[in-house]
């Protein structure tokens, strides 16, 4: 089934193709480990799970680099504020980084390179650019000459008259054009620097990406992925330092952008206490739940975060889990790979539409609780697994307890309990024991298979 996706460099949904079918190249603009990311910056790590999990079934080898941007004014800010070496910050927030992604159910990445370790790949290609009139060197910097590049400004649509009218009044002295952008600038001796041509210095952000991805993927990569907020001026540069650097050869075939988040309809920010940090998230809410959340919107929409869509995907997994709890009896061959049902891989082969694809996996456990069989159990585990989702053992799931502790030995050393008390026809203790458990936010249920119990989660 092929794949088509849009590409924010066209404007238009178009066939993919990748320029070597035996390698396939997807690079994603990493986090600035500073502190815990919030969970908008989760949005791009979980859709493009998704897309390379899809990839890897259409192709041999899909090379995923998703990269650390370990040196920056803000990580040296946080330094500076916490009294701590500038390694102790990058350290703590990579493994942060690493931990959080793994629980939300992300693979990860193939390559997941350092800038700091590319320190040798920037400095050679800033001097490319030097040499081939790109870029220039003034007081300590060196700055991209965006007069040199004539296409700048194609992916985010802008013109560089405009850019120029509305760059900042106040324009670094050592600037030759107001929309030139630092490519490497100087180190006072207290900051991580490096020795260059230059002088002592550091990089700018932006050549990070373009030298890493060459580094790793090569010139020319098949997709480019990251949030729609790095538009410009991020990828735009990234464009036109790669560009310049190469010969005048494409930088990504495929430019692919998710929407941001919304926090009750509002901008997330720091002045309206809205910052949600995946890390504190993750405490609070099952991960799939946060993972479902972040999959129902279409990743090119905005997407509204809210504790009434939490509840709802808790409630849409209870759904689905409970589905395979019915189904635990049936046993499927331990050898044989999951197969992912036609529905649900047309939806993903359709530009990503994950709402379509949970719509069609709701629809496969339906039809797993109305036809019970070894068949409907596998379609429904192999749409869930594409996704990341339906991972966990489904007793487990309805014993997650979130940020509640319950004490899963009380649990079923009250319910035995209940279960004498109800043998001695004592109903009054059966009650007080029942009434005990909904306290402790666990909630039982009789059936034909004795009683189950799960934790309520919100
Ligand atoms: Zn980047």
């Amino acid at each position: 089934m092929p794949i088509s996706l849009y590409n924010s460099l066209s404007r238009r949904i178009e066939p993919f193709a990748p320029l070597d079918p035996n390698r396939v190249t997807v690079y994603l603009c990493g986090p600035t480990v500073y502190s815990y990311v919030h969970i908008g910056n989760a949005r791009g790590p979980v859709v493009f799970d998704v897309l390379v999990r899809l990839l890897r079934r259409h192709y041999p080898q899909v090379v995923y680099a998703r990269n650390i941007t370990d040196v920056d004014d803000k990580i040296n800010a946080a330094a500076l504020e916490q009294g701590v070496p500038i390694g102790a910050i990058t350290d703590r927030f990579t493994e942060a980084y690493r931990q959080d992604m793994a629980t939300l159910g992300i693979a990860p990445p193939d390559i997941e390179p350092f800038a700091t370790a590319h320190i040798g790949q920037i400095i050679a290609m800033i001097e490319t650019l030097i040499a081939g009139g790109h870029a220039y060197a003034a007081d300590g910097h060196v700055l991209f000459d965006v007069g040199s590049y004539p296409a700048y400004g194609a992916l985010s649509g802008r013109d560089t008259d405009e850019l120029i009218a509305g760059a900042r009044v106040e324009v670094a002295p050592y600037k030759k054009n107001p929309t030139d952008f630092v490519l490497w600038k100087p180190s006072t001796p207290e900051l991580p620097g490096w020795d260059s041509p230059w002088g002592r210095g550091r990089p700018g952000w932006h050549i990070e990406c373009s030298a890493m991805s060459a580094a790793h993927l090569g010139e020319t990569i098949d997709i480019h992925a990251g949030g729609v907020d790095l538009q410009f001026p991020h990828h735009e540069n990234e464009i036109a330092q790669s560009t310049c650097a190469h010969g005048g050869k494409v930088f990504a075939r495929w430019w692919l952008h998710n929407g941001m988040l919304t926090f009750d309809g509002r901008k997330m920010s720091k002045s309206l206490g809205n910052v949600l940090h995946v890390h504190q998230l993750l405490t609070r809410h099952p991960p799939e739940a946060l993972r479902l959340l972040l999959l129902r919107g279409h990743y090119r929409q905005p997407l509204d975060w809210s504790d009434t869509a939490i509840a709802q995907s808790i409630s849409t997994l209870d759904g689905w889990y409970r589905v395979l709890r019915e189904l635990s009896h049936i046993e499927l061959d331990a050898g044989r790979a999951l197969p992912l049902p036609e529905s649900v891989e047309a939806a993903l082969s359709d530009d990503l539409n994950t709402p379509e694809a949970l719509a069609e996996l709701s629809l496969l456990a339906d039809a797993a609780r109305q036809t019970p069989s070894a068949a409907n159990k596998a379609a429904l585990l192999g749409a869930g697994a594409l996704l990341g989702l339906l991972q966990d053992d489904p007793e487990a799931w309805f014993k997650q307890t979130g940020s509640t502790s319950v004490d899963a030995e009380r649990v079923e050393a009250l319910l035995e309990e209940r279960r004498a008390a109800r043998a001695a026809r004592d109903f009054a203790r059966a009650d007080a024991i029942r009434n005990e458990l909904t306290a402790m936010g666990v909630v039982i249920e009789d059936g034909a298979q004795g009683t189950r119990w799960s934790v309520v989660k919100h």
